[in-house]
């Protein structure tokens, strides 16, 4: 028995488990009791529902709102603009399934006490662009997360999910899962008959531009750390579009949106010598990917495509012009008040660096890449459809239930469907919600059975790393140096290095190969190894490990993705130098993977693309 396997274990039962509680996990948990009035709904979550998530420190805007009851916009239309910006590869059953309810859950957000800016005029929501209205949001995560407290039977903060579990009498069905308490460290057995994973999406899986201690300012929560992806990928969940990381253009240094800049203030970009760059890529990109450079709006990897060149030819940084729309006072109001709402960073930052927008137009950079399944991207697990819509071979189960039985998901979590943001996440946590209650109530008396040999397995696997540090620390050589054992920072830097210099980073200007890949597979396994001798000197630091692991197992699959799809289908998020152009004849499809628990092996297949909508 390990010296921390003596640590308390706490078993919690649940008819529906919700794992995360973000967008996704509040909008799980709401709709999971408006179906379910009898059910035990569980959350858990490892910071505190309060604040946690993405968008913990607010929004400035709502960027997935219909407006169906002015006629804005239909459902139609969403799923055209979100497979036009994705370069015609979107789930398009599970983003209507999404655009058809969103507006409820907004409406809702407005009961519950959001304050949502009004067009004086119209009496309408206020419109920032065609999709987003404009909100006072810093409160926005308070307001959301106190529904679903509401709504839940419990909810256990400060628990980071480590494994899920699977029934022992059934294979492919999900059973719970088990995490640690970080602060008091308790071993937690959830034993559920649904689970909903909604633990969001992953930043530092490459390198940040921010080094050292700048490393925690990314543009992506420093502490979105890939469970939503790895959780399911470990039990054998099938996981689409996994290639499809996401680059941003954004102010540089602070990552201040530039959407209301943009799409409020109609701020345009210039090159360093004030001239507006895009149209001389026009050609250069349309032998890159044909048409898809005429569709309107342009799609967001082709504007950073024309950035990136740009910059490469020499006449770079690429600037904001701020100073034109700075000079209306209502303009230059929206401006900051767009940093305070959601990035207060931004504006520290522009105030470190003597920028006043008013007199400097800003730089604007492109971030290092994410993967997530919920922005201009669409990563993730392979979800059942809608039944009223998906075609047969999108459904094989209960809407969004993944290829596990009993698993389901919502937000970044759920690939191929693309801008769905903030409402959309919950409006997609809502869906799942409903569909797990029906799951659960079909169940009957068939429930699933834990395994309590694995669960007392899990608990020495948990705590290992603690066990590492404790029984290695007195080999210390020098300072953190020890010989048996690496601390969770050196394996993430590890980590950013290898994804960052052979699978598409910012080093190499974003562009990967199959040589380079095959290398960065090698160096990963190698990496892999390593992680059963990480030390943990506290509970902190566990959590850091469990997040390391999660962050490589997710790297793995972007990389055995990236490496199956032979074409640059999205120049300006990554390129496939040996395949540098789009190729619709042979990838207009999802990729989907499959690791297998029982061989350890990796299986890679397409998908077909369905497209619904015309
Ligand atoms: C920088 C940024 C700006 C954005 N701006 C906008 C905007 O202006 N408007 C808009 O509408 N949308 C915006 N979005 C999108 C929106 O934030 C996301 O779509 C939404 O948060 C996704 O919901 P989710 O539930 O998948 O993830 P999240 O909301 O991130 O929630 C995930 C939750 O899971 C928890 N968790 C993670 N791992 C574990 C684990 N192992 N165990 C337990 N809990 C875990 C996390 O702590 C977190 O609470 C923005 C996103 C980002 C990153």
């Amino acid at each position: 028995m390990g010296l921390f396997t003596s640590r308390k274990t706490v078993f919690v039962d649940s008819d529906i488990l919700v794992i995360g509680g973000g967008f996704g996990g509040c909008g799980a948990a709401y709709e999971s009791r408006y179906w379910g009035r009898d059910l035990k709904v569980v959350v858990v979550e490892k910071a505190n529902i309060e604040r946690s998530g993405a968008v913990a420190q607010g929004l400035y805007a709502i960027n997935c709102y219909m407006g169906m009851q002015w006629d804005e916009n239909q459902p139609e239309d969403h799923v055209r603009y979100a497979r036009n910006d994705l370069m015609g590869l979107v789930r398009e059953d599970l983003g209507y399934d999404i655009a058809r309810h969103v507006d409820s859950s907004v409406h809702m957000f407005e009961e519950w006490g959001l304050p949502i800016m009004l067009d004086k005029e119209t009496g309408r929501y206020q419109r920032e662009g065609k999709w987003q209205i404009m909100i006072h949001g810093e409160s926005y995560k308070p307001i959301i997360a106190e529904a679903a407290r509401k709504a839940a039977t419990e909810v256990y903060n400060r628990i980071m999910v480590t494994h899920l579990l699977m029934d022992k009498t059934r294979p492919n069905r999900v059973a719970g899962a088990v995490g640690f308490n970080v602060r008091d460290g308790n071993f937690y057995v959830f034993r559920s008959k649904a689970v909903i994973v909604a633990a969001g999406g992953a930043s530092h899986i490459f390198k940040p531009h921010s080094v050292g201690e700048g490393m925690g300012r990314t543009w992506y929560a420093p502490w979105s750390s890939a469970s939503a992806y790895a959780l399911p990928i470990q039990v054998g969940a099938k996981m689409t579009q996994m290639e499809n990381r996401i680059v941003l253009t954004r102010f540089k240094d602070g990552y201040g949106p530039v959407g209301a800049y943009f799409l409020h203030l109609k701020t345009t970009t210039e090159n360093a010598y004030g001239e507006n760059y895009e149209p001389t890529w026009y050609d250069s990109i349309k032998e890159l990917v044909g048409d898809y450079v005429d569709h309107q709006p342009v799609p967001t990897c082709l504007r950073n495509h024309a950035f990136l060149q740009e910059v490469t030819a020499g006449r770079g940084p690429i600037r904001m012009v701020t100073k034109e729309a700075f000079k209306d006072p209502h303009k230059e109001t929206v401006g900051w008040e767009n940093f305070l709402g959601m990035t207060i960073g931004q504006a520290v930052v522009w105030a470190s660096q003597n920028i006043d927008p008013k007199e400097t137009n800003p730089e604007l950079v492109m971030s290092e890449p994410y993967v997530m399944g919920s922005h201009a991207t669409c990563s993730g697990a392979w979800a059942s459809g809608p039944e009223d819509y998906a075609p047969s071979d999108y459904q094989w189960g209960y809407n969004r239930m993944m290829t596990v039985e009993g698993l389901f998901g919502a937000g970044d979590t759920i690939g191929g469907t693309a801008h769905k943001f903030s409402s959309g996440s919950f409006t997609e946590g809502r869906i799942a919600g409903k569909s797990a209650v029906r799951y659960v109530k079909d169940l009957g008396s068939d429930q699933p059975q834990l395994n309590e040999t694995e669960c007392e397995d899990l608990k020495a696997v948990v705590y290992q790393p603690m066990e590492n540090y404790e029984v290695g620390r007195n080999e210390i050589v020098a300072g953190t140096v020890s010989p048996s054992y690496i601390l969770p920072i050196h394996g993430l830097q590890r980590l950013e290095k290898i994804m960052d210099e052979y699978v598409g980073g910012t080093s190499t200007n974003y562009l990967t190969n199959e040589p380079m890949l095959t290398r960065g597979m090698e160096l990963l396994s190698m990496l892999k190894e390593d992680l059963d001798h990480i030390g943990a000197d506290s509970l902190h630091q566990l959590q850091r490990a469990w997040e390391l692991q999660h962050r490589v197992w997710t790297s793995e699959s972007v990389t055995r993705h990236t490496m199956f799809r032979e074409e640059t289908r999205w120049p300006g998020y990554y390129y496939r130098a040996d395949h540098p152009k789009l190729d619709d004849t042979d990838w207009h499809c999802f990729t989907l993977s499959r690791y297998d628990p029982e061989s350890g092996e990796w299986a890679m297949e397409k998908a077909p693309v369905h497209h619904i909508i015309d």
